[in-house]
């Protein structure tokens, strides 16, 4: 069994420079607060399980809205496979009558299309038209 110091030698040699400065003034803010290491810990931990579960949930819910679009987007009218879409909305520069949305084919499994239209409608109303706003 280790001596306490070897211990202490083992922390200490895992904080180079200046970062066992900000490591005691972590260890002693904590104290001060009256939190226990255990008591961070958990918060930490569910900070982390609600991160993951929102991010879950947008996964789901931007696969959903994959799923939607494949389904209700309208048609290339050259080859009939799903167009893509896209937002100008942040192109401003470039975008200089102002279109809001880009519609466009692209490589498909027949081919590759060059099809494109572009819409003043934006992206969140042509979805929430389609009834794929989620
Ligand atoms: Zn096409």
């Amino acid at each position: 069994m280790l001596s306490k110091s070897k211990y202490m030698e083992d922390i200490l040699a895992a904080f180079p420079g200046k970062t066992l400065r900000m490591f005691l003034d972590l260890l002693l803010h904590i104290e001060n607060a009256g939190v226990t290491i255990n008591e961070l810990k958990d918060y930490l931990q569910n900070l982390k399980d609600i991160e993951l579960k929102k991010s879950k949930e947008i996964k789901r819910i931007i696969k959903e809205k994959d799923r939607l679009w494949a389904e209700k987007a309208p048609k290339c009218p050259d080859c009939g496979e799903a167009l893509k879409i896209r937002s100008l909305i942040s192109c401003k520069k470039a975008n200089l009558r102002g279109w809001k949305t880009h519609l466009f084919c692209d490589i498909n499994s027949n081919s590759v299309c060059l099809y494109e239209e572009f819409s003043l409608t934006s992206v969140e109303e042509i979805l929430r038209e389609l009834g794929i706003d989620l």
